[in-house]
């Protein structure tokens, strides 16, 4: 890792924004000696030398903000730069990655325990560099056992070339990187933890990739890696992004078939905006003649009954939901949306100021995830115990988010659909709530009417170009008696201000609750006032539910609602943190081996 002064970068003009400059380091070995090969990033304080592969930057000890604290690896990795020659010929032989790659990406080969095998093992590290900080150290044993330092940060590997980029690939491996930065490929990172997705990786690249024009996802030919593609692209947009289907296994495998510039060349667009022909989607045709017409979404356990039949949603929907106030729209929402995010793998964010504060707001979704009161005891349930309470913790903090006001105003669309673009970015929600339309304000110069249908065109559209779904709760203005002084069911026509509740919206439902005196006489009921396509539901029809007062779960007649905990089936796939670390000084490689070509690594 080369690390030039950030004093000796010339630039012309103002000190902002992204600019090209020469590189303090190679420019002057160059033939091309007014080659512009490195890239400042004056906003990230930050540069890159797509010829070199030189860092710099202004400030020493500036890393990314975060809000977590990492334990950062021992900074000896300077250190560690004798690689043996088992190790160069494999890397060479085995996977065609050449010397100079591995000392441009500071590669080093030290011992280290590794939990696997319960022993230590003799490893190739690629070090994760953020600047010049290293700020991770992944250990790659010769059988393919991995293991990474404990508590360091997790980021993309090689993130330093994002700065100033206008295209990134990301590929699911470190050897991917090195391949296609041999291939002439310089933007190029990697998943820190091949194909699982998690959140801090992606909080803590946010500042390098939020100003980045194109993505290329070029991640493994397999059927994980087809998920996370999906998956990379929900949390960029899909609007920005290409991607790659390699002809082996993945960039590596290219390289060595001596297939990976044809595979680079043939980018493949999803298909989001523009202009399409019958041959631009026949695989879509295809898909929707073999299979019909697409899956829909709804909640698939008994104490739904037959809810998914008269009502369901589509990703990319918005869905208005309306009910006399006290009715229990906001309570049956939570249930509902708690049941999707459990059974469909589904991220969702909930913006509702009007639960303030947010762990009385969390005691809700607890009572409900675990089908026990939160508080105390209710009608012989027992309230739930510090155990379950723990399990909702891990099962909830990468499906289910919440979105404060931030200072505390009174906040409008302009700032929602920014902080729920982010949240997309960062933790690839799938699911927005707002509760209640009347909690947000018009952006500046809108009002009335007008502003209504300008408002509600954005979030459709916000839901199409983002493939999410937004639930907008919204209370009726104009409320009906019958002759016998009972409220009538509100229709979409009656919520605020304009038609276009009912126009815009591509679903909604309407939440009524009974009052009886008896038990029996006492319901919820769900009624579809609006479903988009007929095979989503049935407009009018309704499915009665009861209230279980210790868990606040709606139940149909006939189920037990206590039975299931949402939170035991949410286990989680996670790489192996190693238990205890000492970053051993061996600094000088291990020797003990033969060298023999083979696929096995030798090392
Ligand atoms: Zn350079």
């Amino acid at each position: 890792m080369i690390v030039v002064d950030w004093n000796d970068i010339q630039v012309s003009g103002s000190k902002s924004g992204n600019k090209k400059a020469l590189c303090p380091n190679c420019s002057h070995t160059r033939k091309k000696k007014t080659d512009k090969c490195m890239s400042v990033s004056f906003s990230l304080g930050k540069a890159y030398c797509f010829n070199c592969g030189a860092v710099s930057f202004e400030d020493d000890n500036r890393q990314s903000y975060t809000e977590k604290v990492y334990e950062l690896p021992k900074q000896d990795w300077q250190n560690f730069t004798a690689l043996s020659d088992a190790l160069v010929k494999w890397c060479e032989e085995v996977r065609g990655i050449r010397q100079s790659t591995l000392m441009d990406f500071g590669i080093t080969e030290e011992k280290q325990y590794i939990p696997q095998v319960q022993k230590e093992q003799n490893c190739i590290v690629f070090n994760y560099f953020e600047s010049g900080v290293l700020v991770n150290k992944k250990y790659r044993d010769g059988r393919k056992n991995f293991t990474q330092s404990k508590g360091g940060k997790p980021i993309f590997y090689n993130i330093n070339s994002v700065v100033g980029a206008e295209k990134v690939y990301i590929v699911e491996g470190e050897f991917d990187v090195l391949a296609m930065y041999q291939s002439g490929v310089k933007s190029v990172i990697s998943l820190p933890s091949g194909a699982n997705d998690n959140d801090d990786y992606w909080t803590n690249s946010n500042e390098y990739l939020s100003d980045v024009k194109r993505f290329v996802i070029a991640v493994d030919t397999d059927e994980k890696g087809l998920i996370i593609r999906e998956k990379i692209a929900h949390r960029l947009g899909k609007y920005r992004c290409s991607f790659i289907e390699w002809k082996g296994k993945d960039a590596n495998d290219d390289l060595l078939s001596g297939n990976i510039l044809e595979s680079i060349k043939n980018e493949k667009t999803f298909p989001v905006t523009g202009t399409y022909n019958a041959f631009d989607l026949s695989t879509q045709i295809n898909e929707l003649y073999q299979n019909g017409v697409p899956k829909t979404i709804a909640p698939q356990k008994t104490c739904f009954g037959k809810l998914g039949d008269i009502f369901s949603t589509l990703s990319g929907q918005m869905t208005v939901v309306t009910g006399i106030p006290s009715h229990g729209k906001s309570n049956f929402l939570e249930w509902y949306v708690l049941n999707l995010i459990d059974e469909f793998e589904l991220k969702a964010s909930f913006f509702s100021p009007e639960h303030s504060p947010m762990e009385m707001h969390m005691a809700n979704f607890i009572q409900k995830a675990v089908g026990k009161p939160f508080y105390a005891d209710i009608d012989n349930v027992a309230k739930c115990t510090p155990d379950d309470i723990q399990r909702f913790i891990e099962w909830s903090k990468e499906r289910l988010y919440l979105t404060g006001g931030g200072t505390g105003e009174v906040v409008d669309w302009d700032w929602l659909l920014e902080k729920f673009k982010e949240q997309l970015f960062n933790f690839g929600i799938n699911i927005f709530v707002v509760d209640a339309w009347n909690k947000v304000q018009m952006p500046k110069g809108l009002s009335g009417k007008d502003g209504i249908d300008q408002t509600l065109t954005r979030i459709t559209a916000f839901c199409q170009q983002n493939n999410v779904q937004v639930y907008l709760v919204a209370h009726p203005t104009k409320m009906k008696k019958n002759e016998r002084g009972q409220y009538e069911l509100p229709q979409l026509y009656d919520v605020s201000g304009s038609a276009d509740f009912r126009n815009q919206t591509h679903n909604g439902f309407s939440i009524y609750r009974h009052f009886g005196e008896s038990a029996d006489e006492q319901s919820t009921d769900f009624f579809n006032l609006k479903t988009k396509f007929s095979f989503q539901g049935k407009i009018n029809d309704c499915v009665k539910f009861r209230y279980h007062m210790p868990s606040g779960r709606y139940y149909v007649d006939g189920v037990n609602p206590y039975t299931f905990d949402l939170t035991e089936s949410g286990k989680k796939e996670a790489i192996d943190f190693v238990e205890e670390i000492v970053i051993t000084n061996n600094f000088k490689p291990n020797e003990d081996f033969d060298f023999t070509p083979s696929k096995d690594c030798p090392f």
